[in-house]
């Protein structure tokens, strides 16, 4: 065939192009962060299709999420120049099993219309079996057996071939409640997520003919996060390429960050062995980040053992160090990001920066809430990439539920919402009954649920626990009328609801980030003079959405942002507990650890041009101030790579200290007693800062807790107020401040119950 141009390998260095062109045989690439490992792997598709090597229906490419198969298929068509008609088998392990499972699925038992089990669908059957089987529920939870079992999915252990070794799981009864289980979804015809990889394995070893085909149909296989595959995942891989070999991997070792969800980094080190021959490519040559940054990237990783290792090299200017910065509470770190976000977009920092640059990169989800109540604030369009915001989580939209109803008992929607949440053997025959009594005597669904109960409409177990819980709602919305204070009252909603205690008898991976959220609420209340102000202001801010089109921050788990790369990342709560983990730390051996250290590696290598680095000294939980120690990789970090700011509220006398009550001595003092001066983190970043020249005062327009600030507002200016939401100063007087709301209309004001947001 003639040599067409292919424009798209002129800008691939020599080791990116040796592995676009080889097209036949196994190519792992194996190479650090930003050296252009998916680059190569969308050239090497766009090389296949060139050459007219192959179809674009003979091209498997594996990438990890929907999305990054989206963005791969639009890199394609641009080098290419032109669209691609359909790309039939790019996509997730996930999204290509259900297509292949659909065409076979009579040889495992079900039908081609099969229906796939979300989360809750699945739980919901497994205890069932559970009970079936007559087992305590209780103590036995469904969703610890849903762990179990995934965990033996991703391994690709069928019901009969869970080794002897698993025999004790769940009360010596997994592998038989495993077998109970697959048998209800059959008669269901029905898959959870973990059977679209294992049926497809069961036909592909169960049917040669069947795996041939494929073989045949796929005859190039590309992937792409090649160290995050479980043993599932990997045996089936390995099954469609053995036939022609010509199968592509690329990955890093040390972006391994899915061990605890099954992945096993052995795969990348058994690719040379079950493919032998394997071409293998090492790219070193950093197109991403500046030096300083790759350098404290390196810093970072290289305390871990056992890594394959590699050198990591770039031609970038050398560009800011790694910034270091300490704060005095999780606040004022939210508030001090913001006004550097809205630094770098007005262009004070260089060139003005796209919020489409900046990223958030958190470690666990709920440290959301601070940065999201604080853009909301001020006005700093955000996105939350891979998951619902944090007003919009299942657990947080049901404890708002708990606490509309006890402001408001006539709230039906959030009566409905939580009458059976957590289970109060109220089914749907039961919430019929309240619904009607409810109606037929035009009542709210809470008066129309005492009727029935009085009426003895109601009966069994359901009828004692309906009548607590509209007791326990009475006994709310009294506290509330009474003034008591709302945060303790928060936690005894949430306490004697029973609602903290069902995430905290749930044994899914997912219950300890919903509990953590649960905190993270009560936390935010603390903001507030009552709960009623705190329903407004979330209603408010949940209404002040911005267009899908602007420009905006985004915020996401570190876990999510894996090969994404951004001009300006931030990295706050670099805290031990929080990052790493407390899990990890507890944990015997260094295996916890490590992960976390490649966490922290990926954060670090998405950073384009600014990398900074934060944590704070004192947590609230509940209320009650924790001191932290700073994280153990801030020791890790190089020194000469790394620039340590002046924390503004401790040297500054800025905003930080003001809402505490304490001067810049007050907070010193503090401190001390928490200790938290005396990790090295803390000591080496103090002796850094002293020796700087200690900053003026900040200015403070955006701070919630400047009460001086009366001066602070002209006539024109745009404010906020937790309950009137935002609004233009019309006239000033005194202390008090004539605002013209948006929504609510003209209003006096006290002016320190409002702050300056963005015009
Ligand atoms: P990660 O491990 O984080 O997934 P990666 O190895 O997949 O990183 P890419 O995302 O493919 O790296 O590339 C990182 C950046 O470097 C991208 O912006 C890419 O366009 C650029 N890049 C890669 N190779 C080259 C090259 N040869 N010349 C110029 N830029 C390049
Ligand atoms: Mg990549």
């Amino acid at each position: 065939m003639a040599a067409r141009p292919a424009p798209y390998l002129d800008d691939l260095n020599p080791a990116q192009r040796a592995a676009v062109e080889a097209l036949d045989g196994p190519v792992l690439m194996l190479a650090g962060a930003g050296t252009g490992k998916t680059k190569a792997l969308t050239a090497r598709i766009a090389h296949l299709l060139t050459t007219g090597r192959a179809r674009p229906n003979e091209i498997l490419a594996v990438t990890f999420t929907n999305k990054a198969a989206r963005e791969m298929k639009e890199r394609v068509a641009r080098l290419l120049g032109h669209t691609i008609e359909g790309m039939p088998w790019m996509g997730t392990f996930h999204a290509i099993s259900v297509k292949i499972l659909r065409r076979h699925a009579e040889l495992v038992g079900l039908k081609s219309n099969f229906t796939i089990l979300d989360t809750d669908d699945q739980i919901r059957l497994l205890k069932q079996v559970i009970v079936a089987a007559n087992i305590d529920e209780k103590r036995w939870p469904a969703r610890q057996l849903a762990g179990i079992i995934d965990g033996w999915k991703n391994r690709a252990w069928t019901p009969g071939k869970v080794p002897a070794s698993e025999a004790s799981a769940f009360n010596n009864l997994g592998t038989e409640l495993y077998a109970a289980y697959q048998q209800r979804l059959k008669d269901l015809n029905a898959v959870d997520f973990g059977d679209l990889l294992l049926h497809v394995l069961t036909i592909f070893q169960g049917h040669p003919d069947v795996l041939e085909q494929y073989q045949r149909w796929l005859r190039y296989i590309l992937v792409d996060e090649y160290q995050d595959t479980n043993v599932a995942q990997y045996l089936w891989l390995r099954l469609l390429a053995q036939a022609h070999h010509n199968i592509c991997c690329v990955g890093d070792d040390d972006q391994s960050i899915y061990g605890w969800r099954g992945a096993e980094v052995g795969n990348i080190l058994r690719f040379e062995k079950d493919f032998p021959g394997a071409n293998v490519v090492r790219l070193e040559q950093n197109y991403r980040s500046t030096p300083h940054i790759l350098a404290a990237a390196s810093g970072v990783i290289a305390g871990n053992a056992g890594r394959l290792g590699k050198t990591l090299w770039t031609e970038e200017e050398e560009g800011e160090k790694v910034r270091l910065i300490g704060h005095w509470d999780g606040e004022e770190e939210a508030r001090w990001i913001g006004e550097e976000i809205e630094a770098l977009q007005r262009g004070h920092r260089g060139a003005p920066v796209s919020l489409d640059d900046i990223a958030i990169l958190v470690r666990a989800s709920h440290q959301m809430r601070a940065f999201e109540d604080r853009f909301l604030t001020i006005g700093l369009p955000y996105r939350v990439i891979g998951g619902p915001r944090f007003y919009e989580r299942l657990e947080i939209r049901d404890a708002m539920a708990y606490f509309r109803l006890s402001v408001s008992p006539e709230d039906d929607l959030a009566f409905e919402r939580v009458v059976n949440t957590p289970k109060r053997a109220l089914g749907d025959k039961a919430q019929q009954k309240i619904q009607l009594a409810a109606r037929s005597n035009g009542l709210s669904l809470l008066d129309g649920a005492r009727v029935l109960l009085s009426e003895g409409g109601l009966a069994g177990k359901g009828a004692g626990q309906l009548r607590a819980f509209i007791e326990g709602i009475d006994r709310w919305h009294a506290a509330v009328l009474r003034g008591d204070n709302h945060i303790a009252l928060a936690e005894t909603i949430l306490d004697e609801s029973g609602y903290t205690a069902m995430w905290q008898a749930d044994k899914t991976p997912e219950a300890p980030g919903r509990l953590e959220n649960l905190k993270e609420l009560v936390k935010a209340l603390e903001q507030f003079e009552n709960l009623q102000g705190f329903l407004e202001h979330v209603a408010l801010i949940m209404d002040n959405d911005t267009a899908e089109t602007d420009e905006k921050v985004s915020i996401m788990t570190l876990h999510g942002a894996k090969g994404l790369e951004f001009p300006a990342v931030f990295l706050p709560g670099w805290e031990d507990g929080l990052f790493p983990s407390q899990r990890s730390m507890d944990e015997s051996g260094l295996k916890g650890l490590e992960e976390e250290r490649r966490l922290a590696y990926v954060g670090i290598t998405r950073a384009e041009r600014l990398c900074t680095i934060s944590f704070a000294a004192n947590r609230r939980v509940y209320g009650q101030w924790q001191s932290q120690l700073p994280s153990r990789f801030i020791d890790e970090l190089p020194e000469e790579h790394v620039d340590v700011l002046t924390p503004p509220g401790l040297y500054g006398g800025g905003y930080g200290a003001a809402g505490m009550g304490g001067s810049a001595a007050g907070i010193e003092q503090r401190a001390a007693s928490a200790n938290v001066y005396n990790s090295p983190g803390w000591k080496r970043l103090q002796e850094r800062s002293s020796a700087r020249p200690v900053s003026q005062p900040r200015e403070s327009r955006n701070s919630v807790i400047d009460l001086e600030a009366v001066s602070a507002f002209t006539e024109g200016d745009r404010v906020f107020h937790q309950k009137f939401g935002y609004g233009i100063v019309t006239g000033i007087e005194g202390d008090k401040l004539d605002v013209d709301f948006d929504k609510a209309g003209a209003k006096k004001i006290v002016a320190r119950f409002v702050v300056a947001a963005a015009q």
